[in-house]
């Protein structure tokens, strides 16, 4: 019997695959399609031909853990020790289960919001807890009354995302001090803060949990190499937490991966001291806004984008399909391969809206607009 009879595929595997069955440009996952920094092919190649090919150290590589620690330092003035607080993860995928699997118990409840990313769920199935998927408001911003009437002291863990996979949304400070209100009375609820965007923003500034005093003590924050840096495949992440509940998660990682692929923390290490993450946000606002304008002429209605490299989108004026049959209409007969909405809701919410992921080169952009121009 299945444990998980509720999992199946995931839509990026899904999409990605009828990308390349039908050989349609694939804005549907989110991975860059440039190639990456020759600086980063460089490192490589030379650290290939050094010792570093042996086991890591469980927690992660020293000196990647001290870089973290400076990021985190010259961004968020957050002071953390990097022999006890930093955690390198295979992905921000890992960090997030292995998160899960140290605190989530039996008959638990953790918050999602749901348009959501779709790893949170399954870890929270698997301890035999029970997933609370509230609906985040038609703007993306978060439902603090229903978040509010959802709390109970059986909350062990509110999952945030913040910048927002899929729609873009930055909490606002006032969303901070709103949530920070609601949960002062649940001493022993955690927030896992999924923050894999995090530079990767626009206009408005992003606000991490690294600095909010009153709720980093009881916070995981995840975020990834993967997307900081254009190398997804390379699944280097990493979770940053209080010793206490850190403690608690490497005792998971230790015996899921024991440790992260040696080579590429090294790589990433030296990459960082020549490579400036404040670059990606400078980098996808120029992505952002050509992709909008060559869309601006389609008959798609786009919806705000303030961070990460996904641009939502409305479908209304042109169908009233289903999302799922839009997007493989899309596919067959236009070539452009996207991500329907409604696959990050537990109740298959529908609002005609799709994802477009505008990490991809101009010409690819260029090419895929055409396509788009001729749906009507
Ligand atoms: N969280 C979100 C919101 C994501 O979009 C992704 C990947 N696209 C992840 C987590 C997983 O990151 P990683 O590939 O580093 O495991
Ligand atoms: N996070 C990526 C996205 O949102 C997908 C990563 C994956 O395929 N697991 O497109």
């Amino acid at each position: 019997m299945s444990k998980l009879p509720h999992i199946g595929t995931s839509i990026f595997t899904v999409m990605s695959k009828m990308a390349t069955d039908y050989q349609a440009i694939n804005l549907s996952q989110g991975f860059p399609n440039f190639p990456i920094d020759v600086r980063m092919t460089e490192i490589l190649a030379r650290l290939a031909k050094t010792d570093i090919h042996q086991y890591a150290p469980m927690a992660g590589y020293p000196p990647l853990l001290e870089k973290i620690a400076q990021l985190t330092l010259d961004h968020y003035q957050r002071k953390v020790n990097p022999s006890t607080e930093i955690l390198i993860t295979a992905g921000a995928t890992e960090a997030i289960f292995a998160s899960i699997q140290a605190f989530v118990q039996p008959q638990d409840e953790v918050i999602i919001l749901d348009p959501s990313y779709d790893c949170y769920e399954m870890p929270i199935i698997l301890s035999n807890a029970k997933p609370i998927r509230i609906a985040l408001k038609e703007d993306y911003s978060p439902n603090f009354e229903a978040i509010s009437q959802h709390l109970s002291t059986k909350t062990r863990m509110l999952i945030l995302n913040n910048p927002h996979n899929p729609s873009g949304k930055i909490w606002t400070e006032n969303d901070f001090i709103q949530l920070e209100k609601i949960i002062e009375n649940y001493p022993d609820l955690l927030i896992l803060s999924d923050e894999v965007y995090e530079f990767i923003t626009f206009e408005n500034k992003h606000i991490s949990i690294n600095t909010r005093e009153k709720l980093k003590d009881r916070s995981l924050i995840v975020s990834s190499f993967g997307k900081t840096l254009h190398l997804t495949g390379w699944k280097i992440g990493y979770l940053i937490a209080p010793e206490n509940l850190l403690e608690e998660v490497k005792k998971v990682h230790q015996y899921l991966v024991f440790s992260v692929n040696s080579l590429a923390q090294a790589s990433i290490n030296e990459y960082l001291t020549v490579f400036d993450v404040n670059e990606v946000a400078q980098l996808y606002s120029e992505k952002r806004n050509f992709f909008k304008h060559l869309l601006k002429e389609t008959a798609f209605d786009l919806l705000p984008c303030e961070g990460t490299y996904f641009q939502t989108a409305s479908y209304q004026s042109i169908s009233d399909e289903k999302d799922v049959d839009f997007t493989k209409r899309l596919v067959t007969e236009f070539g452009v391969s996207t991500i329907p909405l409604s696959v990050f809701y537990g109740d298959q919410t529908d609002l005609n809206r799709i994802r477009f992921c505008f990490a991809k080169n101009d010409e690819l952009l260029l090419q895929a607009a055409e396509r788009l121009l001729k749906i009507k």
